[in-house]
Order: C-alpha cells, then structure tokens, then sequence
C-alpha cells in the first residue's frame, strides 16, 4: 500500500482533483481503493441484526433517520412479536409504535410496517420479493433499502447508496453526479459487479469509523494517497488517529501506518 506520507506531498494535485484523470485511472483508482478497503475492513457488513429476509427489510424500513444500533435495540422484541408478514399485516398500530418509538418516526415506521405486511401477504403471498422493481412498491422501501435486501438476504449484487456512500464517492471524485439512483449507476460502472454489495459496506464502514462528515481523519486515513480530497480534515497523524471510530480502529491505524504510543505493547 502507498504511504500517506507520500499523499501529503501532492495535496490538491491528484489527477482527479485536477480534472485530468483518465477514465482508465478512474476505473484502476476505484478498484485499487476497494481492495485496500477489503484489507482494512475484512469483516464489513450490514450491521443491521437479522435472521430472514423479512426482518432485514423491516429492520431497513426502521434504520431511516435513525442508527443501526438503535434499530438493533428494538428489532429482538419486534421480530418475536411479529415473525410473519401476516403478523405485521393485522398488527394493531399502537401495540407496533410502542415497540419501535426510539427509533424516530415511529407513527410513519409503524404504518409502513403494517401496510408492508399487507402488501406482502396480498401481492406476494407473504413472501418477500427478489425483484427490485417488486421490492419498491412496498411501503417505505425505496432503492436503498431494496438493494440492502437484495445484497444481504438474497446474495444479489447491490449498491446501497445511504448518506455515507454519498459523502465518500463525492469526496473520491468517482462521479459529479448528486442524484442517488445516478451515483449508484456511475459507482456501479467503475467495480466488478460482484464486489458492489462488499464495496458497499466498506464504504459504509470506512464513512463510519474515518472519513466522518464534519471531521475526516485523513492523516491516518489508509485510502488517502488513492484520495484527492486528502485533507479534507486534519493530516496531522496524532489529531487525525484520535478521530478514528470503532473496533477496528488499531486495525485500521497499523494499516495506515501510524504507530500509536502505547499500541504495540498494549495489543502483544
Ligand atoms: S478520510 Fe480524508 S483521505 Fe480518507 S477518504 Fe476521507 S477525505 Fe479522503
């Protein structure tokens, strides 16, 4: 992997900072980030707990506006509450708002559940859907969470374009565009389909735990020489390591090289 170090020479002169990025760079620089991502997150995934198809696109439906630890709180009660479609299809509203109420919205979330069932039990014989055009005539499904369904219930390739994809791909240059369904596609274009669900989460992962919206740490960042907007936040390697997130967070900081006092003898 490239050093950061050598990234803090060029800030600003990345070729797609400069607008001469060949498309053929594009394509080997989105490529060369995921497998840098697959090393640093080698265990990304839809942190959303589930068990069936049924309770990932519910536990979906609840995660907007919202974070996933927080939908992981109430989903054990919900799901054993409610494990069919049928369940949730003559579900008494109330009963359904008092479960999911911290996870904001809840009058909406518990309609869209209860109209989920419904839809589900008279359209698709209380099955959930594969097809993607099928999966956003549900309420409260739209793409994303259609293609968070598709990608880790059904094993189906699929971007989820949420906020954090949105915020990286901007900051990575991968495309102008700002219209979601847009980015997917433009995303979609540069990586081998079979790597859009994983690339997915290691985007997500690595917006979660490094490249936060207000503050990235892009001085102990492991994409950052693949990275035009190196610099975005602190490059300071000390004030930068103590915006790193997350389990992963001594993972994350060896892979960029950052030796923290106190880390090599805490993890021997
Ligand atoms: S943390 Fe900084 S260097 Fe890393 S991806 Fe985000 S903006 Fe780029």
């Amino acid at each position: 992997m490239a050093s950061i170090s050598k990234s803090s020479h060029r800030r600003g002169k990345h070729p797609a900072a400069k607008g001469t990025e060949t498309r053929l760079g594009l394509v080997r620089r989105a490529r060369r980030i995921n497998r840098t991502l697959a090393k640093t997150y080698p265990d990304a995934h839809a942190e959303l707990d589930f068990s069936n198809p049924l309770e990932l696109l519910v536990a979906t439906a609840l995660s907007a506006q919202t974070t996933d630890v927080r939908v992981n709180q109430v989903t054990p009660a919900l799901f054993a509450k409610y494990p069919t479609a049928e369940a949730y299809a003559v579900a008494n509203q109330a009963e359904v708002e008092e479960i999911i109420r911290s996870t904001g919205f809840f009058r909406s979330k518990a309609a869209n559940l209860i109209g989920l069932g419904q839809k589900l039990v008279s359209d698709y014989g209380g099955e959930v859907p594969v097809a993607l055009e099928d999966l956003v005539t549900l309420p409260g499904v739209g793409r994303k969470t259609a293609h968070v369904v598709r990608g880790n219930a059904f094993g189906l390739p699929g971007l989820t374009v949420d906020t954090h994809f949105q915020r990286l791909v901007k900051r990575l240059m991968f495309t102008q565009e700002t219209d979601p369904v847009k980015i997917e596609h433009a995303a979609g274009e540069l990586l081998e389909k079979r790597e859009w669900t994983m690339f997915s989460h290691r985007i997500i992962f690595h917006g979660r735990r490094v490249c936060h919206a207000r503050k990235p740490a892009c001085g102990v960042c492991p994409i950052a020489f693949d990275c035009p907007s190196f610099g975005a936040g602190p490059i300071n390697p000390e004030e930068a390591a103590a915006l790193v997130k997350g389990a992963e967070r001594e993972h994350i900081l060896r892979m960029a090289g950052f030796e923290e006092p106190g880390l090599e003898e805490a993890s021997e």
